[in-house]
C-alpha cells in the first residue's frame, strides 16, 4: 500500500472541525502522513461548508486556490468533501473538473474508501448514525477541544438548509462520547466544548434513556476536564434540569449559547422557531435569576421577510433590555431551497445592511460597559500562549469566553503556561476583550 502525505483543510463551523479531525485520525491510523504544508502534500482534502452563500463562496474560493497549485506543483489529487457537495451535486464536477473525488455530508468514516476505491463521486440521503470510536487528530491547541455529540437537525426552521444538508439529528451513543471525551482529556485537554447543530436535543433519537443533563453528569466524573462548556442550545430545549445543573456545577462554564435568532412573535413565527417572546423573557429571567451569574451569548438574524420598521425597532428594545455578553448578528440570507426564500415580504438588502449596523453599534456599547464593570474582579482564565503581536503579552480566555467566536483577556503581567487555568486581576477593557494581570 502506498502511503501519502495529506493536506486538510477544514471550513465552516466546529462540527465540522471534528469531522476533519475524524478523517485526519483515520487516514494517519492507517500509515498516511498529515502534513501541515500543502504545496508538498499528494492529496488535499476540502472539508466544505454551504450553509449560506458567503460560505459558499469562501469554499468555491479555496477549492480554486487548491486547483491552482495542483496544475503548478506537487498535489496528485483533490478530494473535496461535506456540505458544498451535499448541496450542488453534480453540478460542481461539471464546473471544476480539477477536483478528483466529491463526497457529500455524513461520508467521513468511509475515507479510506473514497480515497482507494476509484469512484469520483459519492453522494447519499445524510443518514450514517456514529456507532463506533474513531482516531481523531486535533486540530485545536492541545488544551481545548470540542465533543460532537449529535449530527443533523430534526427541527425546520424557515430559514434553514442544516437539514437537508445533513439529515434528521442523530445522536452519538453515550459510552462513545465518554470514551473520547476521557482520552481528549488524558491528552491534556482541560476545556471540553459540547456542539451538535441543536445539543438540547441530544438523545431524542436513541432507544435508551439519555439526555444532555445525564450526558454532563457522566462528563463530570472525568476530573481531569475543567471546564465543559455547552454551545449551541434551542431556547426550547433548555430544562429547569440543565440549569440547576449550571448552578451548582463549578466545571460547567457558566456560559449559555443560545441562538434565539429574533424576539417578535410574528417573525418568530415564520421563521418556524416554536416558541415566542413571552417564552424567551421567562428563560431569561430564569437563567438571570441564577445564583452564578450566566454569562449568556445569542444570535439574531436581521432583516427576516417581514421585518417592518416597527418590529426591528422591537428587536432593537430587545437587545438593549437584556444586555448579552457576547451577540453574533446574521443578516437573513434567503437560501435556495429554503421556505423563508419564498417569502414574499423581502426586505431590501441596503435596509438589512442599514440594520445590521444598528444592532451591531448598540451591541458594541452594550459590551464596552459590562467589560468595563469587570474591572477590579478576579477571573479564572486559561492562558492561551503568547499574544499574536508580541511575546511580551499573554492571551487567554474567561470561563465566559468560548473558543474562536467571543473576545480574550490580554494578560500583561505575570506569566502562565499555556493550557493552565489562571487567576486573573481584570485592570482594563476594550470593548471585546479584557486586560489583566496573573495574580
Ligand atoms: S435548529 Fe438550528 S440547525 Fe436546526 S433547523 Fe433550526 S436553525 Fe437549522
Amino acid at each position: 500500500m502506498q502511503f501519502d502525505r495529506i493536506y486538510i483543510i477544514s471550513l465552516g463551523c466546529p462540527k465540522n472541525l471534528v469531522e476533519s479531525e475524524y478523517i485526519g485520525g483515520i487516514l494517519s491510523s492507517k500509515g498516511h502522513e498529515i502534513t501541515d504544508n500543502l504545496e508538498e502534500s499528494d492529496i488535499a482534502i476540502i472539508n466544505t461548508c454551504a450553509f449560506i452563500q458567503d460560505a459558499v463562496r469562501e469554499s468555491i474560493d479555496v477549492i480554486l486556490n487548491v486547483a491552482r497549485l495542483k496544475e503548478e506543483g506537487n498535489i496528485k489529487k483533490i478530494v473535496v468533501i461535506g456540505c458544498l457537495v451535499q448541496r450542488y451535486g453534480y453540478k460542481l464536477k461539471r464546473e471544476i473538473p480539477e477536483v478528483d473525488i466529491w463526497a457529500g455530508t455524513g461520508k467521513f468514516h468511509q475515507i479510506l474508501d473514497i480515497l482507494n476505491n476509484g469512484i469520483s463521486f459519492y453522494i447519499s440521503k445524510p443518514e450514517y448514525i456514529q456507532k463506533e470510536s474513531f482516531p481523531r487528530i486535533q486540530g485545536t491547541p492541545f488544551y481545548t477541544s470540542y465533543l460532537r455529540i449529535a449530527d443533523g437537525c430534526s427541527h425546520r426552521c424557515s430559514f434553514c438548509l442544516i437539514p437537508k444538508l445533513r439529515g434528521p439529528l442523530r445522536s452519538v451513543p453515550p459510552e462513545i462520547l465518554i470514551r473520547e471525551a476521557e482520552w481528549l482529556a488524558k491528552k491534556g485537554v482541560k476545556e471540553i466544548n459540547l456542539v451538535a447543530q441543536d445539543i438540547t436535543s441530544y438523545g431524542n433519537d436513541l432507544k435508551e434513556d439519555i439526555n444532555l443533563e445525564l450526558l454532563i453528569e457522566s462528563l463530570l466524573r472525568i476530573r481531569e476536564i475543567s471546564w465543559i462548556r455547552l454551545l449551541y442550545l434551542h431556547p426550547s430545549g433548555i430544562s429547569e434540569r440543565l440549569l440547576k445543573l449550571i448552578e451548582n456545577e463549578e466545571r460547567i462554564c457558566p456560559y449559555l449559547d443560545i441562538p434565539i435568532q429574533h424576539i417578535n412573535d410574528d417573525i418568530l413565527n415564520k421563521m418556524c422557531r416554536g416558541y415566542n417572546k413571552k417564552f424567551i423573557m421567562g428563560l431569561i429571567d430564569k437563567i438571570k435569576g441564577l445564583r452564578r451569574k450566566i454569562y449568556l451569548r445569542s444570535t439574531l438574524i436581521i432583516g427576516f421577510p417581514g421585518e417592518s420598521e416597527e418590529i426591528f425597532n422591537e428587536l432593537c428594545d430587545f437587545v438593549r433590555q437584556v444586555e448579552f455578553d457576547h451577540l453574533g448578528v446574521f443578516m437573513f440570507s434567503p437560501e435556495e431551497g429554503t421556505r423563508a426564500r419564498r417569502y414574499k415580504d423581502q426586505i431590501k438588502k441596503e435596509v438589512v445592511k442599514e440594520r445590521y449596523d444598528i444592532v451591531m453599534s448598540i451591541q458594541a456599547k452594550i459590551s464596552e460597559r459590562k467589560n468595563r464593570e469587570m474591572i477590579g474582579k478576579k477571573i479564572p482564565v486559561l492562558i492561551e500562549g503568547f499574544h499574536p503581536e508580541t511575546n511580551l503579552l499573554l492571551v487567554g480566555r474567561s470561563f465566559g469566553m468560548a473558543p474562536e467566536i467571543d473576545g480574550q483577556v490580554i494578560i500583561n503581567k505575570g506569566y502562565g503556561n499555556m493550557g493552565e487555568i489562571r487567576d486573573v486581576l481584570i485592570t482594563d477593557a476594550y470593548t471585546y476583550d479584557l486586560i489583566g494581570e496573573i495574580l
